[in-house]
């Protein structure tokens, strides 16, 4: 009768996941589906308590339990309630990395207890139990190692690991892919052998520390500009990483969840390879995303927001480029003001361009305008804005850089083939930034020295700030 229940408890949270994944497709359903997916959440993890203290082999004690549940939510909340909104990509990467660990930690004592408690015999039963264990571990492990050096990436430590990391295209096909395929071959080596010899442990660690290498080598190479395809990619892989942990505890929950993440995953990390213009298999094997940083030897003379103000005055059409400067700086409320200033006082037509990988997480740019209240419909996606720019009088770009830089289409370096939102087609270009410096990818911008541009330098919000003044004051 109790396992009927914990079955439909389990269905019941499964319908909210995937109730909550089709809510999470739209940004004004979004906050219904994370609430979907908490309340579905809830329901597994009481459910599993449940399964776990009325089945006398599954006892592990409350105090336990109620111990992590605790330690688990306050570091969690913690982390929540402190994180910066500029700090959220890192912390997403983060937490796929646990999502990755945790699942492995799992599936290994989960093993470690079937080996120490049956000394398994060569067989059937035997060869499902270890390929399923040395799949998880496999992704799972290779997911913490590769997520924290996303992470590490994502938080600038480009500028940490300096041109090491960054020059890896000229020795990342050379060895490095014999390398990758090597490891890979050996993983699933150890697996076979531990079929063979089911009871011998030696195996997991070696499978475990080659795992955790590869996750390395695996991310270390890939350059700047194709890091939203790593972080979606890493994101499935946690999910897949749960599955095969379903399958070893038995979890059904487990199972739906984990195909659920990974499934949306792998859809979002297709989604951002055609945003980006690359093939999955070149940004993972090709390593040809990153490149040196440029020595900046050109100067550009500064404008001015008065200058800029007067400009705009006589603008029917502009379009804002976000980028993730606009997040660092948090004006968002500032550009929303600009908009309405613009449409009520000069009747000017406002519109955002908004490109897929502006920022540094998919939706970013979304996110950021949502929250200060800019209409939806404003929010116009690359592909349908682009040919609005020619008949645009003035492009105002704050804080973007590699998605609106014209080398991305020259066929060469970090950004070659990226589709980009073509500012530069407007008729002018405000560019709101603090310095000439590069974006994420490492590549000047000739955007910044084309005569048509008008370079604000400073932090976006105190030259939105400045400007959302000039313009009152006309
Ligand atoms: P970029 O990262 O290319 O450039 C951002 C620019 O913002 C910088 O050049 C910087 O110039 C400026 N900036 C920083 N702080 C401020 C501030 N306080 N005020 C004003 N400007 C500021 O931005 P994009 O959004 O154009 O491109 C995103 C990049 O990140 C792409 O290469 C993408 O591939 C990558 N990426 C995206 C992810 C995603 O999922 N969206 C994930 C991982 C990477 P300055 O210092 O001169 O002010």
């Amino acid at each position: 009768m109790l396992e009927d229940w914990v079955s439909i408890g389990y269905l019941v949270s499964a319908i909210f996941f995937i109730f909550g994944l089709k809510n999470l497709g739209h940004p004004r359903t979004a906050p219904r589906g994370n609430q979907y997916g908490m309340f579905g959440m809830a329901i597994a993890v009481v459910t599993t308590i449940i399964d776990m203290n009325f089945f006398p082999e599954g006892i592990v004690g409350w105090t336990l339990i109620g111990s992590g549940i605790l330690i688990g939510s306050l570091i969690g909340y913690t982390m929540a309630v402190k994180v910066e909104m500029t700090g959220m990509p890192e912390m997403v990467a983060l937490f796929n990395g646990f999502g990755g660990a945790a699942s492995a930690l799992v599936a290994l004592s989960e093993t470690w207890k079937w080996i120490e408690t049956t000394s398994p015999e060569p067989g059937l039963g035997a060869t499902v139990a270890i390929v399923a264990a040395g799949l998880s571990a496999l992704v799972g492990w290779m997911t913490l190692t590769g997520s924290l050096l996303a992470m590490y990436k994502l938080k600038g430590g480009v500028e940490l690991f300096g041109k090491w990391w960054i020059r890896t295209p000229t020795w990342g096909p050379v060895w490095l892919n014999p390398v990758k395929a090597l490891l890979f071959v050996s993983v699933l080596a150890l697996i076979y052998l531990s079929i063979e010899d089911p009871t011998n442990t030696d195996y997991i660690w070696a499978i475990i520390g080659i795992s955790c290498v590869l996750g390395i080598i695996l991310v270390l190479p890939i350059g700047g500009a194709d890091m939203p395809v790593v972080v979606s990619l890493l994101n499935s892989l946690s999910g897949i990483a749960a599955a095969f942990t379903g399958f070893i505890i038995n979890n059904s929950v487990l199972i739906v969840a984990g195909s659920l993440v990974g499934a949306s995953g792998l859809i979002l990390t297709f989604i951002m390879c055609k945003a980006m213009n690359r093939q999955l298999i070149d940004v993972l094997f090709k390593s040809f995303g990153g490149s040196e940083k440029q020595e900046l030897t050109r100067t550009k003379v500064g404008s001015d927001a008065d200058e800029v103000a007067m400009m705009a005055d006589g603008a029917q059409k502009i379009i804002i480029v976000p980028g993730y400067g606009m997040a660092v700086s948090q004006c968002q409320h500032q550009v929303k003001e600009f908009a309405d200033l613009m449409q009520d006082k000069f009747d000017t037509e406002v519109k955002y361009a908004i490109h897929p990988v502006a920022g540094r997480m998919p939706g970013h740019m979304n996110v950021l305008l949502a929250e200060a209240n800019v209409p939806y419909e404003q929010l116009i996606e690359m592909d349908e804005i682009n040919p609005e720019f020619p008949q645009c009088d003035m492009a105002i770009v704050i804080g973007a850089n590699d998605t609106c830089n014209p080398a991305a289409r020259t066929g060469e370096g970090p950004l070659a083939g990226m589709p980009i939102i073509d500012a530069d087609q407007a008729r002018t270009v405000v560019i709101i930034k603090r310095s000439l410096s590069v974006g994420y990818a490492g590549v000047d911008n000739d955007l910044f020295y084309e005569d048509k541009t008008m370079m604000l330098f400073g932090d976006g919000k105190a030259m939105m700030t400045d400007l959302n003044n000039a313009i009152k004051d006309l």
